[in-house]
């Protein structure tokens, strides 16, 4: 991976470029950013550039092809051992440094979900964050950074990455998928992140998406217990509860639209049209946004620890009595 294979983020790697070829990488970055953006690779074309015997990250010298099949001996991959990055490997990690390195000019150590440092993992990394041995580069990635600990904050630079762009992940996306309805929906709900149009959410958001908007029109006010039966379908815990949000968010959004009489060719869930105008024809535009607000609602309440079932219960009852009807 290179610079060049990575999407987007060109101001990034303008300065890490730059950095590296005025020799003034900074001992210690902070990554930032959502998940799947490409801050991963972005720290590995890094490590490649400081090592590849070319001096530029060609791909296939010997120290290039190894950090590809990730087994450099001087490139240190830390990740979480269960839920946190613990203590030992922290130990573990200062005990390698504090040898030279065996084949590249440096150490380079990439610690990825670094908020899920313990804080006595993090506690023993600042003495090494401030004083890295052999010239060690450290690259740490997270998607949270205000939770980790100012102390560390503070002896990195920090660079965000931010979303990748509608338009950039379109890009990817038509080399990718043939289906332009499929195209369109896995860009507007991939949020600026490629592992989400790609990975493991891609049959949530093309199939499973369809299968939960289709239950949740179907529920009647009439008759509670299908309500009660669908609730723990979408909530068995926070993450699927947040993700249900997000596609909820996007067709209900889509039948604002179509209620509002705006045009359809904003409507984004176009396998779904059917099903949207079917609904929207009973729902005023007020209807439609106070059940947007709704599931705005209960993302909220999922961001604030409110338990994930409650949460889906309620919603699903707003969506289902509260929201004004036209008559
Ligand atoms: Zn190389």
């Amino acid at each position: 991976m290179t610079f060049g294979n990575i999407i987007g983020h060109e101001q990034q790697k303008k300065l890490l470029r730059h950095a590296f070829s005025s020799d003034k990488l900074a001992h210690a970055y902070l990554f930032s950013g959502i998940e799947g953006i490409g801050k991963r690779l972005m720290a590995l074309a890094l490590a490649r550039m400081v090592f590849c015997h070319e001096g530029k990250g060609c791909g296939n010298c010997n120290a290039c092809r190894r950090i590809d099949h990730n087994n450099h001996p001087d490139l240190h991959l830390l990740e979480t051992n269960g839920q946190f990055i613990k203590i030992e490997q922290i130990r573990t990690l200062q005990k390698n440094l504090a040898f030279r390195p065996l084949e590249a000019p440096r150490h380079f150590v990439l610690i990825d979900q670094a908020e899920r440092m313990h804080p006595g993992a993090a506690n023993a990394l600042l003495k090494t964050l401030e004083e890295p041995p052999n010239g060690t580069i450290f690259v740490l990635l997270s998607a949270h950074p205000h939770t980790l600990p100012s102390t560390i904050r503070s002896r990195c630079q920090t660079l965000p990455f931010s979303h990748l762009s509608n338009a950039e992940i379109e890009k990817v996306l038509r080399t990718q998928v043939d289906d332009e309805v499929e195209r369109n929906i896995l860009a507007a709900l991939a949020q600026g992140s490629l592992s989400k149009a790609f990975g493991a959410d891609r049959d949530f958001y093309l199939n499973t998406r369809r299968e939960i908007f289709t239950a949740i029109a179907r529920l009647n006010p009439a008759s509670v217990l299908p309500m009660l039966e669908l609730a723990p379908t979408l909530a068995p815990d926070r993450e699927y509860a947040e993700a249900v949000t997000d596609i909820l968010i996007s067709c209900y959004r889509d039948l604002f639209i179509l209620a509002s009489r705006a045009s359809g060719a904003l409507v984004v869930n176009t396998d779904l049209e059917q099903e949207l105008r079917h609904l929207s024809s009973r729902c005023s535009p007020t209807c439609a946004s106070a059940m947007l607000d709704a599931i705005l609602q209960c993302r909220t309440y999922l961001q604030h620890n409110v338990n994930p079932l409650l949460a889906m219960e309620w919603l699903l009852s707003r969506l289902v009595f509260q929201a004004p009807r036209k008559s």
